[in-house]
């Protein structure tokens, strides 16, 4: 059986000097190879891994015939972030693992496909399309403008709602635009998707916090007859460990928010520093792990250790992130955490205490759990370290919003059609537990499907 066309790469020695894209993306002859690999199943396996449903030997077969008008049209009825999707999404373990081919070899390269499909249309209409929908005139307001909210409101969109996100930064795409570095997610790619959002008519209010601006009972006297939150987990989680706060610590949100959204990397042209430094530790095994050791390299770091307390094998970073770091020069340290730091005179980090960790019986995630070896403790110098350990669900609008309840975890409660405690107000993605980009934008579809039969009730 044929094999998988590889996407063509930048080279490791040069890539990681750079912030360019990584992924170069197919050929219109490897994109039609590639397509012919798939059997066009009968009863598609792969749409089941699918939570955003998308008609995947649909837009397929499209691209095997090279008429990729309707190529898109397919992908983009039930997918309104293509690009993005076809870069950050772990197909490995939705679409592709289903793939009937993953069974017998190698599996159509789904998520490949999707992104020369999405980037077909990029590069043929860089200005957009405009596409015309019904109109009902109902408003619905959304909170946060990641996947989910982005999703949420695309689907209410073509449907004939008159929705408005509502954005408490600056800019519009939650994680894809301040937490996902460019060498994976341009924020070019990342405009053009949101622009077209735009273009199917959603309107984006940047710098309202819902919470403070205004409340959601604000938003209900305005007009809105509805409400989305997908607000996401943007609390970083620190390990509570002696020395925690000397300077040059970051957690992994501040360290990518300072270079992807304040352009650290083009201090002092752009005004915010990062005193990178000869030796960077990140501690973590997630993709906000990966992304931060594989930002510092290109920062100019000599040396990035990535210091996790498991093996390779639990670390939840996506394994394409994972080779691509290793293949960049990032160094690994497992079954390894940091107990203690020391700082120098002026209270810049300089020593980082660790002990060495051994795996035990499995935690109720499924995964082993990790146990410190006593008196294994060792010293590595290090001028920064990144804490990337996970985030934990935003609580602000919780907190603010005393009717809206929230588990022991944070999370805002949601019944099986995404609604709340409060009536109207409805939730998905991180902010109700979910961990991907593409469970954020399941969650907003379904959700949006439940806002429209709702409002057809009410
Ligand atoms: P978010 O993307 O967090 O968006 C929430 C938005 O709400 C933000 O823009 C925030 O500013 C805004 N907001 C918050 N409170 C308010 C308020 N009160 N009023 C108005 N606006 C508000 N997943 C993958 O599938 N693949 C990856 O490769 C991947 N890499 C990642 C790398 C990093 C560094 C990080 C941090 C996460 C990564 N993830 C990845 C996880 C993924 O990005 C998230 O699961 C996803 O973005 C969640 O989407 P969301 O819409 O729920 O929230
Ligand atoms: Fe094609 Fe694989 Fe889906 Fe079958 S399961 S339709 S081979 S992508």
């Amino acid at each position: 059986m044929s094999q998988r066309n590889k996407i063509p790469e930048q080279k490791p020695e040069e890539r990681r000097k750079n912030f360019k894209e990584v992924n170069l993306g197919y050929t219109k002859e490897q994109a039609e190879a590639e397509a012919k690999r798939c059997l066009q199943c009968k009863n598609p396996t792969c749409v089941k891994g699918c939570p955003v449903e998308i008609n995947i030997p649909g837009f397929i077969k499209e691209i095997a015939k090279n008429n990729m008008p309707e190529s898109i049209k397919v992908l983009k009825d039930k997918n309104n972030l293509p690009a993005v999707c076809g870069r950050v999404c772990p197909q490995e373990d939705q679409c592709e693992k289903n793939c009937i081919l993953a069974k017998k070899g190698s599996s159509v390269a789904i998520g490949n496909l999707e992104r020369y499909t999405a980037d077909w249309e990029q590069s043929l209409f860089p200005k957009g399309r405009d596409v015309t929908h019904p109109s009902n005139g109902i408003k619905i307001a959304v909170v946060g403008s990641g996947p989910a909210g982005l999703t949420c409101a695309g689907d209410l969109s073509k449907i004939g709602y008159d929705v408005t996100i509502f954005e408490s930064l600056h800019a519009a795409g939650g994680v894809l635009r301040y937490g996902i570095p460019e060498f994976r997610l341009s924020k070019t790619i990342l405009d053009y998707e949101i622009h077209s959002l735009e273009r199917l008519g959603v309107k984006i209010e940047k710098n309202v916090l819902i919470g403070r601006t205004k409340s959601l009972d604000d938003l209900f006297s305005e007009g809105f007859k509805a409400v989305f939150i997908g607000v996401g987990a943007g609390l970083p989680k620190f390990m509570d460990i002696p020395g925690e706060n000397l300077n040059n610590i970051y957690s992994t949100n501040e360290f990518l928010v300072r270079v992807n959204m304040m352009e650290a990397y083009k201090f002092p042209e752009h005004d915010t520093p990062i005193n990178i430094g000869k030796k960077v530790a990140v501690i973590g095994g997630g993709n906000t792990a990966m992304d931060s050791a594989r930002t510092a390299l290109r920062l100019g770091a000599e040396e990035v250790t990535l210091i996790y307390r498991r093996t390779e094998k639990e670390m939840p970073a996506r394994i394409e992130e994972f080779h691509h770091a290793a293949e960049e020069g990032v160094k690994f340290m497992f079954l390894t955490t940091p107990v203690k730091y020391t700082g120098d005179e002026k209270g810049y980090v300089k020593e980082m205490e660790c002990v060495k960790m051994e795996l035990a019986e499995s935690d109720e995630s499924g995964r082993r759990s990790a146990k410190v070896i006593p008196g294994s403790n060792f010293k590595i110098a290090v001028d920064l370290v990144v804490v990337a350990i996970g985030l934990s669900p935003n609580p602000l609008l919780p907190s603010l919003t005393s009717a809206l309840k929230t588990d022991s975890k944070g999370e805002i409660v949601i019944d099986d059609n995404f609604m709340t405690s409060i009536k109207g107000v409805f939730a998905g993605g991180d902010i109700v537990g979910g961990e991907t980009v593409i469970q954020a934008m399941g969650m907003g579809k379904r959700a949006a499907r439940s806002i429209d039969n709702y409002l057809k009730r009410n």
